[in-house]
C-alpha cells in the first residue's frame, strides 16, 4: 500500500512516498520558494537524487509536480500510474479544539481547518491549499488531516487555560492549544516499547529549531511547554518562548510598532537573538567555547529554560518513568542533553557519561543504571507517523 505523505509549509512542500507493506520509505523530496520565480525541487528516489529550478507557481502545480516526478523519475520510477497511490496524509498544524486525532478530510474538515486559519495564519492556508490539490489530482483517493495540536487536547483545563477573562476563551479560543503533537506522540510510542510499559509516565523534549516539551501522564499528554501558538515556552532557534507579556507593552510605548515586535520575537529572539551569532546551536556552542560571552549566555539560557520545564513536568508527574530526546538538538547535542540534567540525581535522573556521546541512529538509553528516570534518545519521525494514521484510517 503506497501512502504519500505531504507537508506544506509557508513557501514549501515536503514529502515522503512510503510503501507500508514493505515498510519501505520509496522516495523523499522538497520544493522551496513556491511563487517565485525560480523554485527549488530536490528529489530522492532509491538513493538517486535530482535538483532541479523551475517556476512552481503555486501549492497546486507543486503537488502536481511531486505527482509527475513519482512517476517519472528513477529506474524504474516508484510508481507507473498516481492510481497507485492509497491515500495522502497532510501535517496540518492547527486544528483547535475541532480535532483530537487525525481523520480523513471531507468538505467539513475543510471548513474546519479553514476556520482555524486564524489562530495559525502563516501554516493552516498552505496545509489547505496541500489538501485541495491533492484532492484534485488524485481525485477519489482518500485525504487524510494529521494535526500538530491534536495530541494535546487530552490536557485537562488546569493545564490549558490561561487565567485571562473567561470571554476571551469562550469567545476568541484564546487557551493552550500546543505544537509539534505527531513528534511528541511518535518518540513516546517509542519510549513506551522501550521501557516495556503500555502507559508510562513520560517528558519528551523536542529541541529542534522549534523546541517544546510533553508531560505524558498514562500514556495520555496532560501537559505542554507551547500555547496558543508556537512561540510560548523553551528557547528555540529564533523565538523567544515565555516572556512577561509586559514587554510588549513596554516596548510599544517606546515607540516600536506591533508588528516589529512580533517579527522580533518570531525571527530575532531565542539563540540567534541572545548570540548574536546564530540560530543554529552548533555555531552558537562553537563561538561559546571560543570564548564568545554572548554565545555562552544563549547556551545558558537555552539550559536553564529546558531545566525549569523538566522540574514542572516531574512535579505533575511525581512518578517519571522516562524522559525522552529528539529533534535535530535532542538527538545529537550531548552536551545540550548534559546541560539540562546535570545535577538532578537528587531527582532521579542520573545520565550515563559515556553512553551520553552517541549520535542517534537508532534510539539508545543514556541514563546510568542506578537512575530511577530511564533516559532516552529516540530520533522522531513524524512522516512516518503521519503515513500509519493514513493507513490506519483508510485501511
Ligand atoms: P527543525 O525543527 O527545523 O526540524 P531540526 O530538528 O533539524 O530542526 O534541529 C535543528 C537544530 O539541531 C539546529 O539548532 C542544529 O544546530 C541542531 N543540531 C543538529 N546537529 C547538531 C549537533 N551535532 N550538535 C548540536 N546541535 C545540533
Amino acid at each position: 500500500m503506497n501512502i504519500l505523505v505531504i507537508n506544506c509549509g509557508s513557501s514549501s512542500v515536503k514529502y515522503k512516498l512510503y510503501d507500508m507493506t514493505q515498510q519501505a520509505e520509496l522516495a523523499v523530496g522538497l520544493i522551496e520558494r513556491i511563487g517565485e520565480v525560480e523554485s527549488r525541487i530536490s528529489h530522492t528516489c532509491a538513493g538517486e537524487s535530482t535538483e532541479l529550478s523551475e517556476a512552481i507557481g503555486d501549492y497546486s502545480v507543486g503537488v502536481a509536480r511531486i505527482i509527475d516526478l513519482l512517476t517519472t523519475c528513477g529506474q524504474p520510477p516508484p510508481l507507473s500510474d498516481p492510481g497507485q497511490i492509497a491515500g495522502v496524509g497532510h501535517r496540518v498544524v492547527h486544528g483547535g479544539e475541532s480535532f483530537a486525532e487525525s481523520v480523513v478530510v471531507d468538505e467539513g474538515v475543510l471548513a474546519a481547518i479553514d476556520e482555524c486559519s486564524q489562530l495559525a495564519p502563516l501554516h493552516n492556508p498552505a496545509n489547505l491549499a496541500g489538501l485541495r490539490a491533492a484532492m484534485a489530482i488524485l481525485p477519489g483517493r482518500p485525504q487524510v488531516a494529521v494535526f500538530d495540536t491534536a495530541y494535546f487536547q487530552s490536557m485537562p483545563p488546569a493545564a490549558f487555560h490561561y487565567a485571562v477573562p473567561y470571554e476571551w476563551y469562550a469567545e476568541e479560543k484564546v487557551r493552550r492549544y500546543g505544537f509539534h503533537g505527531t513528534s511528541h506522540r511518535y518518540v513516546a510510542g517509542r519510549a513506551a516499547e522501550l521501557v516495556g510499559r503500555e502507559k508510562p509516565n513520560l517528558i519528551t523534549l523536542h529541541l529542534g529549531n522549534g523546541c517544546s516539551m510533553a508531560c505524558i501522564r498514562a500514556g495520555e499528554a496532560v501537559d505542554q511547554s507551547m500555547g496558543l501558538t508556537p512561540l510560548e515556552g523553551l528557547v528555540m532557534g529564533t523565538r523567544s518562548g515565555d516572556l512577561d507579556p509586559a514587554i510588549i507593552f513596554h516596548l510599544a510605548g517606546r515607540g516600536m510598532s506591533l508588528e516589529q515586535i512580533r517579527a522580533s520575537l518570531e525571527k530575532q529572539s531565542g539563540l540567534l537573538g541572545l548570540s548574536g551569532v546564530s540560530r543554529d546551536l552548533r555555531d552558537v556552542l562553537a563561538a561559546a567555547a571560543g570564548g564568545h560571552e554572548r554565545a555562552a549566555l544563549a547556551v545558558d539560557v537555552f539550559a536553564h529554560r529546558a531545566r525549569k520545564y523538566v522540574g514542572a513536568f516531574l512535579a505533575q508527574l511525581g512518578t517519571c518513568h522516562a524522559l525522552a530526546f529528539t529533534g535535530g538538538i535532542g538527538e545529537n547535542s550531548a552536551a545540550m542533553r548534559h546541560r539540562i540534567l546535570d545535577g538532578l540525581e537528587p531527582l532521579g535522573i542520573r545520565l550515563d557519561a559515556g553512553r551520553n556521546d552517541r549520535r542517534a541512529a537508532e534510539p539508545f538509553p543514556i541514563s546510568a543504571d542506578d537512575s530511577r528516570i530511564a533516559i532516552w534518545v529516540i530520533p522522531t519521525d513524524e512522516e512516518l507517523m503521519i503515513a500509519r494514521d493514513t493507513q490506519h484510517l483508510i485501511a
